[in-house]
């Protein structure tokens, strides 16, 4: 497994009203592995090289689309470790691509209902699931874990040229956590949320923080009407902007966090001078019609 890193960062020039007064970069995370989507590893990278002797395997939770159950599952393979994928619906008579390429790479996948998966925060049921996977690590949804804040500083310290304004996509608050943890006071965090969850969102990166910051906020106008929404506008927007500026986007997440840093540059939201950093977190599951 050859993970790149530092991964690049690079300057875009777009031809969107206002943004030659800005210097706008892309931490361009996507490009750190083929198949482990960018803040995948940054937030799985900490638990991977802590991992204890006695492990033997992992345990997750996701949907049928999932980038963390996709890269934890590769890292498993390429480790030699069990993995389990708890998996919110049954997709047994059409697996999606990336459950196919869990299956290639040996993953037990059990299917539950959305009652059960709802559990997957409760004590209870982690102590029964643990009982049942003795000597797995169980990994939460997405991979936020207060440890994958870790994993993300590390990818605002490759970032060398002093920067103003930083955006990512939130969705279950941990990438943003860890940037508000790791940015300065005078620098601003914002979160692009990919979901409708105004005020939900901010709690989740709340409870993630360590200690309170105020140098973040969670922008929630480009969330598309939900989570995978994909209008034709926000499609064509990312067609437009794969071309323009030879980066592919998806619409999930990065498509969503392109069309906000275009929104607000156009709207002079950023003062002129500022220098402006996107981070492309990865994570093309959400656009992918074929299997590897
Ligand atoms: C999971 C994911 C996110 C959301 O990150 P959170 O830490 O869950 O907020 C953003 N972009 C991509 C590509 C992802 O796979």
């Amino acid at each position: 497994m050859t993970i790149q890193l530092p991964s690049p960062l690079t300057l875009i020039t777009p031809g969107w009203r206002h943004a030659d007064t800005l210097d706008l970069y892309v931490k361009r995370d996507d490009l750190i592995h083929p198949v482990i989507s960018g803040n995948k590893w940054r937030k799985l990278a900490p638990v991977l090289a802590g991992l204890p002797d006695s492990c033997t395997g992992m345990v997750s939770f996701g949907g049928g689309f999932s980038n963390h159950l996709h890269a934890l599952g590769y890292a498993c393979y390429c480790r030699g470790l069990a993995f389990t994928a708890i998996v919110r619906g049954d997709y047994r008579s059409q697996p999606t691509p990336m459950l196919q390429d869990l299956m290639t790479w040996g993953a037990t996948i059990r299917y539950v209902t959305k009652t059960e998966y709802g559990l997957r925060e409760s004590a209870a049921y982690l102590n029964e699931l643990q009982h049942a996977f003795p000597s797995h690590i169980i990994i939460p949804e997405g991979g936020s874990q207060s440890a994958a804040l870790n994993g993300i500083a590390t990818m605002i310290e490759e970032i060398l040229t002093p920067f103003t304004s930083l955006l990512v996509p939130v969705a279950s608050g941990a990438t943003l956590a860890g940037v508000a943890s790791a940015l300065g006071d005078t620098q601003q965090a914002i979160g692009i949320g990919v979901l409708k969850g105004e005020g939900y969102l901010e709690s989740l990166v709340e409870r993630l923080l360590p200690v309170p910051r105020s140098n973040w906020h969670v922008n929630h106008d480009f969330h598309f009407g939900g989570y995978a929404k994909r209008p034709a506008a926000l499609r064509e927007f990312c067609e437009a902007f794969s071309s323009e500026c030879d980066i592919p986007v998806e619409p999930v997440y990065s498509g969503k966090l392109f069309y906000a840093l275009k929104s607000l540059v156009e709207n002079r939201y950023f003062a002129p001078g500022s220098t402006i950093v996107a981070v492309h977190t990865g994570g093309l599951q959400g656009s992918r019609k074929t299997v590897i």
